[in-house]
């Protein structure tokens, strides 16, 4: 495909507000291509960057100029970047949020708005003290929209790649290429027609090669048996209700004898080897039985890998009828049992009557997206602002904690930062209660959440006294 074709992104700005950290940041995210142009370092440096869903763009950085002509810059550098902002089909005009609005911002904006293509504001170092301020009074720069970032901490990139997705969606182009099919993107790449890796995991005779022949039967799928990620594993590919799915070492979970049969601990050496390469694990526990202790470690692991989870409590054909109360009843006693299962959704299944088969694919489909899932900073704020300014709160230190804001700074699994006075570790209980409140917010079930402190940088902890409010921050030395 040529180059024209793609989608051109235009990073444009007075010097120093982090053009460059940002290009830094979008490139470094995805293997990208960066044209090397000899002798062009500081004028317009060039890249392919790809989103997150696989679509490629072309992003410039136009590094070197500057829009208030004070720096000496070679009249054809400043053309370059001027026929750069021309050409784009989405042109981000970076300011430094820190810095408020200056006389640099204005004429960039002019410059942008003279060359006429659609242009949204990236308000830089929002982590810094003022930031938020600044990012406010980016919006008088007249631009429709206005993003606050901070590229140094990766914070509100991915509510920027999202920008430009639907930049890129609006414009009609597909910003397709070739290595937006290979597996690496596919991987991690959740848009429908992308595969979802499935890993079937649980103590031995629960049911799970019983539940996979089951699954393979019912969706009358097209399967195919595929070279597994590590070696010798086979893995088995199916498309089902438009999705691809794939089944990760189904050899494994079939083959009966040694491993699964060995002392409990092997079986659990492979769920971790399983969960390694999914994206979503079924964890199959035996319902007639209830779950054991090494079902919550099974859990854990995948808690920990930042994987979906859903709880299958196969042989509900038994234990159903045994049951006291009712399926409800069961359901919510499981969850209990297995403290990092809170989250997931848990099916009753008979893999020898069929029962809760077919919800499956579709309920792992589900999870697979919600761990994907983002909410836009000004959402989270939403949501969380207030909770967290009524009550501010504790690290595990005992100490208060101060939040100025809250971003998602990534997904796969979901993960917040929450921007702070200082960075300690949350207290377990503070950890759970903002836990909560995003599973309110948002349908975030499977999928693990990670909640972040970090320190706001570009100033030191306030002093307890007479602190000045004049004071601009002070980078802090690295
Ligand atoms: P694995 O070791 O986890 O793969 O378990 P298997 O699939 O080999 O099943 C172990 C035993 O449980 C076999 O005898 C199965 O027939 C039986 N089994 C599996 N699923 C069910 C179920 O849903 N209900 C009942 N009653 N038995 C089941």
């Amino acid at each position: 495909m040529s180059k024209t074709a793609l989608f051109r992104v235009v990073i444009a700005g007075r010097p120093n507000v982090g053009k460059s950290a940002l290009f830094n940041r979008f490139v470094r995210r995805r293997r990208s291509i960066v044209h090397d142009l000899p002798g062009m370092t500081r004028d317009v440096l060039e890249a392919e960057a790809k989103l997150p869903d696989g679509r490629t763009f072309l992003l410039s950085d136009t590094g070197g100029y500057d829009p208030e002509g004070r720096e000496k810059i070679p009249a054809s550098v400043r053309d370059r970047a001027v026929a750069a902002i021309r050409g784009a089909d989405l042109v981000l005009l970076v300011t430094d949020a820190s810095a408020g609005v200056l006389p640099g911002d204005r004429a960039a904006a002019r410059a942008v708005r003279e060359a006429g293509p659609p242009c949204a504001v990236v308000a830089n170092k929002i982590d810094r003290r003022e930031g938020r301020e600044g990012e406010v009074e980016a919006w008088a720069l007249g631009f429709p929209e206005v993003y606050g970032v901070s590229a140094e901490h990766d914070i509100g990139v991915d509510d920027l790649q999202a920008v430009i997705g639907e930049h890129m969606s609006a414009s009609g182009r597909t910003g397709e290429t070739e290595a937006a099919a290979s597996a690496e993107v596919a991987a991690d790449n959740l848009e429908k027609g992308h595969e979802i890796a499935l890993a079937v995991v649980g103590r031995p005779n629960v049911g799970k090669s019983s539940l996979l022949n089951a699954l393979l039967g019912e969706e009358r799928a097209i399967v195919s048996e595929v070279a597994g990620t590590t070696r010798d594993s086979v893995d088995v590919s199916l498309v089902a209700s438009g999705r691809r799915f794939r089944l990760v070492d189904t050899a494994g979970i079939r083959r009966r004898g040694k491993t699964e049969q060995g002392p409990e601990v092997l079986s659990v050496v492979q769920a971790r080897k399983r969960i390694e390469e999914c994206d979503v694990a079924l964890l199959v526990v035996d319902a007639s039985e209830g779950p054991t202790g090494q079902d919550a470690t099974i859990a854990r692991y995948v808690a920990e890998a930042g994987r979906g989870l859903i709880l299958v409590a196969n042989k509900w054909d038994v234990a159903g009828k045994r049951e006291e109360g009712t399926a409800e009843d069961f359901q919510e006693a499981l969850a209990s049992q297995i403290p990092f299962a809170r989250h997931a959704p848990i099916l009753l299944t008979s893999a020898t009557t069929g029962r809760g088969i077919s919800r499956i694919l579709k309920t792992a489909a589900t999870v697979a997206e919600n761990r994907h899932r983002r909410i836009s900073t000004g959402e989270l704020n939403r949501v969380l602002g207030r909770a967290l300014r009524d009550k501010p709160p504790r690290a595990a230190s005992g100490r208060v904690l101060k939040v100025f804001y809250v971003a998602q700074t990534g997904v796969a699994p979901p993960t917040f930062a929450l921007v702070a006075n200082r960075a300690e570790t949350l207290h377990f209980s503070e950890e759970r209660r903002i836990e909560n409140l995003l599973r309110e917010a948002a349908d975030f079930s499977g999928a693990p959440i990670r909640i972040l402190v970090r320190e706001r940088s570009g100033r030191r902890e306030p002093q307890p006294r007479g602190r000045s409010k004049s004071s601009r921050p002070k980078p802090r030395s690295r």
